[in-house]
């Protein structure tokens, strides 16, 4: 059992004074830490909001891009079933004309202008229909018209295809383009095979195709007619159009075997229209606020945990520290009764051995032999008392001249019984005259006594015979060297730089703070500490510290 823990009360109390200093630094550590943590976070959860906030912009321009690709297939598909639907009434009515042009011969103009007259009367697109005689005289092509109703400056034009329509099969309808008027398409039948032989021409108005409310605002459409375009119609939000976004386009002929009419109807989009803004921040607002509130829950929660966390080891630790008290308190108790023992029971056997002297009332030269060594053992429990309670007290390191081999003798006779009690020989090589330092004297023995435990807890552990620690000063020029040598079994190479760390222990029950708390007094004056192992087996504690300057003599 160890038998007197004066030595690690104190240890506490200088690791009280350094852990303080330390405990700042650490403080401004953590503070840096929690700082960049904060940012690291703060960082992140903004890459997540913008994340977030293009998913959003993504998945809504696809939705909007989707949505328009969908309108433009439905309206460019009813376009294309009237446009066709329409197509095939001109067919229908060039088919009437003739089978009145066939009807009687000549055929019966007036009866074919007033058709024509009612035709061009409900169907407004149809603007020209013309009736030619067409007579072919070797390579000579003639035309005479047979009658011409509405928009005459068309007949010119319509004559231009005369030389094509001739060369058609009889009753085969053809459309026909001209340069000079890009903004119609013609329809030109052939009535019979017969020279001269009859044609009809009839001019349309691809703009009157489509009716105004049949073309949705949004749409660009275009007919065009052997690539040439004969109408192009633009939304209000052409020029708006981004050219970022792909448009969504339908294009397809309309179904008819002589009007090659292809119709082309697309959306152009702006990017308002497929991001919308007001949607947007409106998402990014709210979005960002939902994630700083959870970030924020989720830091409360985060630190409610901890902050229990640190109650439960505060708890662990209070009832540790409480624990070491109560052990500390028990060992200082066994401590000083082991201390006192000694002179205790000396006092009584020699006060007894007075009061039987008194009582025979012979030998008085004995009885003043026996109080004085009743006196000398009183003082020496005053000593003992009055040196652990040095040990106990917080004062101040007192810093002054002191003598090495003095404070090597305390140490010896404080530990002298207790290592005697485990056979252990402690031997003191001093130099007559004692070297001094400048330290406290307690803080000293504090080392020593440190240091000869540790020696006396290795040779606890030693099977050597002969166990001894020897304490052992030199000065030599201008240092002093105290050395504490043991004989047990040395230190493991692979220990032996931790050794003054602090915390660092191979004992059972060891705290680890005894060798750093001895480099931290020898280095506050001045001196170094260092461990090494003896070739011989043991270990050797060496302790390198400035002399004290010699007093100046007197005059
Ligand atoms: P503790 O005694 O609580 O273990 P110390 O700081 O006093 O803490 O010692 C640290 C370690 O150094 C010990 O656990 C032991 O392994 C080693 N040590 C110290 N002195 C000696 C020695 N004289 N011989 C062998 N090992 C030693």
């Amino acid at each position: 059992m160890k038998k007197f823990s004066a030595g690690a009360l104190r240890v506490s109390l200088y690791y009280a004074s350094d852990n303080r200093i330390k405990s700042q630094a650490q403080k401004r550590d953590s503070i840096l830490q929690q700082k960049k943590r904060a940012l690291r976070s703060y960082l992140t959860l903004f890459v997540i909001w913008l994340v977030m906030v293009l998913l959003f912009v993504a998945i809504s321009a696809r939705q909007s891009i989707n949505q328009a690709r969908d309108e433009v297939k439905l309206t460019g598909t009813a376009l294309h079933r009237v446009l066709s639907q329409r197509a095939a009434q001109h067919d229908a009515h060039l088919t009437s004309l003739n089978a009145l042009i066939l009807a009687a011969n000549p055929p019966p103009v007036d009866a074919l202008r007033q058709v024509s007259r009612n035709i061009i009367r409900f169907y407004p697109r149809i603007t020209v229909i013309d009736v030619l005689l067409l007579n072919r005289e070797g390579a000579d092509i003639t035309m005479k018209p047979v009658l011409m109703v509405e928009e005459t400056e068309h007949a010119s034009v319509a004559a231009d295809f005369a030389p094509q329509i001739i060369d058609q099969k009889p009753g085969e309808v053809r459309s026909y383009i001209s340069a000079t008027t890009p903004d119609r398409y013609y329809l030109g039948k052939k009535s019979d095979n017969s020279n001269p032989g009859y044609a009809i021409i009839m001019a349309i108005n691809p703009a009157l195709m489509i009716e105004p409310d049949e073309r949705p605002v949004w749409a660009d459409l275009t007919l065009k007619i052997d690539g040439q375009t004969v109408l192009k119609q633009q939304s209000d939000t052409h020029e708006q159009a981004s050219a970022l976004l792909e448009q969504p386009v339908f294009s397809q002929f309309i179904d008819s075997q002589n009007q090659p009419v292809l119709l082309t109807l697309s959306r152009p989009m702006a990017l308002t229209e497929v991001v919308d803004p007001l949607r947007t921040v409106l998402f990014a607002v709210l979005s960002l606020i939902a994630l700083v509130s959870g970030y924020w829950l989720w830091r409360s929660v985060q630190m409610a945990r901890q902050a229990e966390q640190k109650a439960s080891l505060l708890e662990h630790e209070t009832r540790l520290a409480h624990a070491a008290r109560v052990n500390a308190m028990g060992e200082l108790a066994s401590g000083i009764a082991h201390e006192l023992t000694q002179p205790l029971t000396a006092l009584l056997s020699q006060s007894q051995a007075a009061l039987r002297l008194e009582t025979s009332g012979e030998h008085p030269a004995l009885l003043r032999q026996a109080l004085t060594a009743n006196v000398r053992e009183a003082s020496r429990a005053g000593e003992i008392l009055q040196r652990m309670r040095s040990y106990m007290s917080n004062h101040e390191p007192q810093r002054k001249r002191t003598e090495i081999n003095q404070i090597i003798r305390d140490v010896s006779e404080l530990l002298h019984t207790d290592l005697a009690q485990r056979h252990i020989t402690l031997h003191q090589q001093t130099e007559k005259t004692s070297p001094v330092i400048i330290a406290d004297a307690v803080e000293m023995e504090q080392v020593l006594y440190n240091l000869i435990r540790n020696a006396a807890d290795s040779l606890a552990q030693s099977s050597r015979a002969e166990k001894q620690v020897i304490l052992n000063a030199i000065s030599r020029n201008g240092l002093v060297i105290v050395t504490v040598t043991d004989n047990g079994d040395g230190i493991a190479d692979d220990i032996l730089p931790r050794l003054f760390e602090p915390f660092f222990t191979t004992r059972n029950g060891g705290m680890g703070l005894g060798l750093s708390l001895c480099a931290t007094l020898i280095e506050r004056i001045g001196g170094e500490i260092s461990a090494a192992n003896l070739a011989g087996g043991g270990a050797v504690f060496t302790m390198v510290i400035p002399e004290a300057a010699p007093l100046q003599k007197a005059d």
